[in-house]
């Protein structure tokens, strides 16, 4: 015990400590609240306060969730298996999957994510017969969306004039479809769990008094309606531990309220907020250009964060000609970093739009150097992936439409527009799924389709008794998918992504905890659906973590690229149109990308980029100016690359190796000094060259686009 409290400061040591009251703890990043919180439940579980199965704690990410409940199992020697750890999305899950019926949910119910969403709304824009341009299907789903997450149903909606009218209407049938095909979207989840809370009492006062302690990370982020959830919860007594950062508050646009912090102080703990100043994270000159940055935004509650771990480095800054020169730089710097003995791991790529890690990726690629994304183009989104899961869906949930429609003719069977439309058109007057509808259709519609029917018929049938693996395995293979993608050019890496959709249910199934109500199919599709690629393609394995700024909350690296710093990119245009509140957002938004680096910081820009198809001519972001000019060591590398030609860098490839140097010839480097070429490699702008330093640097293989090497 006193081992778990060994390595607390005094401030962190009395909020894990405190006795059994509601607590807020407001702090820096990198100060040690997720820490606090952790040690905290290990502290009330091993000194005999609670027992694991009277907690429950909400971290921000499922990665989070994971890291929790691993630090956990090594502070206490309990069985955390089965502990209520998880994202409010991933607890509602569990809850609804528990109480299925009194939830009015079918047992096998899917989970739409919001491409899935998106398309259900087109459909039924479509079978409506209303005009998508005139209610964009996107701005639909947000107004649905935004709804749920104030708690308000479609009848509920508030209706001020025609427009929002037929939009409410669209609301309502979207329920209705979702009922139908029993599916929830995110937002349903956490409203449709909620309701049950709120409407059943006896499961209320089960849950009530089951959680004695609930602890939130990430509490600034937390929307209306999961601060009413939480309060439901706690309703029983239970106490309630929230830690935050208001500096960090960077989901506005997804109804999270900075105000619920006030409220909570308010609600429950006038008395128990507790300050945690001191930043265990970060390097002196990295905590100062985040302190200075997020000083320009007005009605902060205020933090003065300090650290005792000395200047460390200077903030790197790189100006780029293009978005690929910027690539290149990030990569070629990474490999050196990794070739000096960093791992891959703590090397961090940071962007501001999923977008933008294409670019990254490419180089990444090209260049050999293993990475995984988080978010973005997940695993799980990937079409291949989409495709097999849609077929498992299938077979635990015949009337998922989206489902249905995603393979009713992939691998193609003939199955023409004019028959779905027929089809379609029948389940809507038959009040019924696609499925179910197609008995009614006769002809050449009716023979193909029927054939699909029967497919996925034979399909369940033939895997009822398989594990998991071995069904997936079954399904990808029978469907037609495998042989489909064997046949195509590029299908290659297709075929590995579902074979490695058959290893993430082997590790799915390994772990018995993750299986709840409904079985492992079930199980295994909703975690599909709530996780961000945890389970792609090297998991373990040493890799550049790539991730958008949203997606990094909570995490932390040695190594840190922010990239894209650009006016318009970061901050981004459309929260800088909305005034001075957007701009404020994309400031706590840089806030938490900088404060996610411990040693080193790299801030990048391009002059042009490419961005949904066209070319942009960028300035380099404001935030820039932000911080102290002493704080940055400006690489001027640019000098050293080829001068941009029209056509980007054909110009050089075109030479053996760049500048005219070769083998034997004396070279002078900023940093490392004098040195003779002793090899080189690549051409054109991927030349590289080995310089032998001597006693002092000794032998580095160089980028010549970025050594600045001069001939001596
Ligand atoms: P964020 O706001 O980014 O979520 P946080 O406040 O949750 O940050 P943690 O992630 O808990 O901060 O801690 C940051 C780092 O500091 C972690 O590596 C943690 O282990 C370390 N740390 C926290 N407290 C201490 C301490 N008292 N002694 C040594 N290291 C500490
Ligand atoms: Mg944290």
């Amino acid at each position: 015990m006193s081992d778990l409290l060994a390595n607390l400061n005094p401030p962190q040591l009395q909020a894990v400590t405190l006795p059994p009251v509601h607590a807020l703890i407001l702090a820096g990043a990198g100060s040690g609240k997720t820490r606090v919180l952790t040690t905290r439940i290990a502290w009330l579980i091993s000194t005999g306060q609670v027992g694991p199965h009277g907690v429950m704690a909400v971290t921000f990410t499922n990665k989070a969730a994971k890291e929790m409940t691993a630090r956990l199992s090594a502070l206490v020697p309990i069985n955390v298996r089965g502990m209520w750890i998880g994202t409010f999305h991933g607890l509602c899950n569990r809850l609804l999957r528990a109480h299925y019926r009194e939830a009015g949910l079918p047992q096998t119910f899917q989970i739409l994510d919001s491409a899935d969403q998106l398309a259900m709304v087109k459909r039924l824009l479509k079978n409506l017969n209303i005009d998508d341009e005139k209610y964009p299907p996107r701005e639909l789903c947000h107004f649905i969306n935004a709804h749920k997450e104030q708690g308000v149903r479609a009848g509920q909606a508030e209706v001020y004039d025609h427009y929002t009218q037929k939009r409410v209407e669209i609301y309502a049938e979207y329920e209705a479809q979702c009922n139908r095909e029993g599916v929830c979207d995110f937002a349903e989840l956490l409203l449709r769990c909620f309701e049950l809370l709120q409407r059943n009492e006896p499961l209320r006062t089960h849950y009530q008094q089951r959680f004695r302690h609930i602890l939130v990370d990430e509490f600034q982020d937390t929307n209306k309606l999961q601060y009413a959830w939480l309060q439901l919860l706690a309703g029983g007594g239970a106490r309630l531990f929230a830690v935050g950062d208001d500096d960090q508050s960077i989901y506005r646009f997804r109804g999270a309220e900075v105000g619920n912090m006030r409220d909570f102080e308010r609600d429950y703990c006038a008395d128990n907020i507790i300050r945690l100043e001191q930043n265990y994270r970060s390097h002196g000159n990295i905590l100062a250009a985040a302190n200075a940055i997020i000083k320009y935004n007005r009605e902060r509650l205020g933090k003065n964060l300090w650290t005792d771990a000395g200047d460390g480095e200077p903030i790197r800054a790189f100006e780029a000609y293009s978005d690929i020169d910027e690539a290149r730089f990030i990569v070629d710097e990474i490999r050196e970093l990794v070739r000096d003995g960093v791992p891959a791991t703590q090397c961090a790529i940071l962007y501001r739009s999923n977008a933008q890690s294409r670019v990254l990726e490419h180089e990444l690629f090209t260049k050999g150097v293993p990475y995984k994304v988080y978010g973005g183009l997940r695993f799980f989104e990937r079409q291949e992936v989409k495709h097999a899961l849609a077929y498992l869906r299938l077979l635990g949930n015949p009337d998922d439409d989206t489902a249905f429609l995603r393979v009713v003719n992939f691998p193609t069977r003939g199955i023409g527009a004019r028959s779905l439309e027929n089809l379609q058109a029948a389940a809507h007057q038959m009040n019924s799924s696609l499925y179910n509808a197609a008995a009614s259709l006769t002809g050449k519609a009716g023979q193909t389709v029927g054939a699909f029917i029967r497919l996925v018929e034979t399909l369940r049938q033939e895997t009822e008794k398989l594990p998991l693996p071995e069904i997936i395995e079954h399904v990808v293979e029978k469907s037609g998918l495998a042989q489909h993608y064997r046949l195509e050019k590029e299908g290659q890496e297709r075929l590995e992504n579902l074979d490695e959709l058959i290893n993430a249910a082997a590790t799915f199934v390994d772990d018995e905890g993750a299986i709840g109500e409904g079985g492992a199919l079930a199980s295994f599709l909703a975690h599909a659906s709530l996780e961000s690629g945890e389970h792609q393609a090297g998991e373990g394995q040493e890799a550049v973590q790539l991730m958008s700024v949203h997606a990094a909350k909570g995490l932390e690296f040695d190594i840190v690229f922010i990239s894209g710093l650009e006016q318009g990119l970061f901050p981004h245009e459309n929260a800088v149109s909305e005034g001075r509140d957007g701009l404020e957002e994309e400031r706590r938004l840089m806030y938490v990308a900088v404060t996610r680096a411990r040693q080193r910081l790299y801030l990048s820009c391009a002059q042009t980029r490419m961005l949904h198809g066209q070319t942009r001519y960028c300035t380099a972001s404001s935030f820039f100016d932000e911080i102290p000019e002493e704080l940055l060591l400006k690489l001027n590398k640019k000098a050293a690359a080829p001068a941009p030609t029209w056509g980007g860098y054909a110009a050089a490839s075109s030479e053996p190796v760049a500048g005219g140097l070769r083998v034997g010839q004396s070279v002078e480097h900023a940093k490392f000094g004098l040195g003779v070429i002793v090899a080189t490699e690549g051409r054109g702008a991927d030349a590289r060259v080995q310089v032998n330093f001597g006693g002092g640097a000794g032998m580095k293989w160089l980028a010549l686009e970025y050594a600045k090497l001069t001939p001596v």
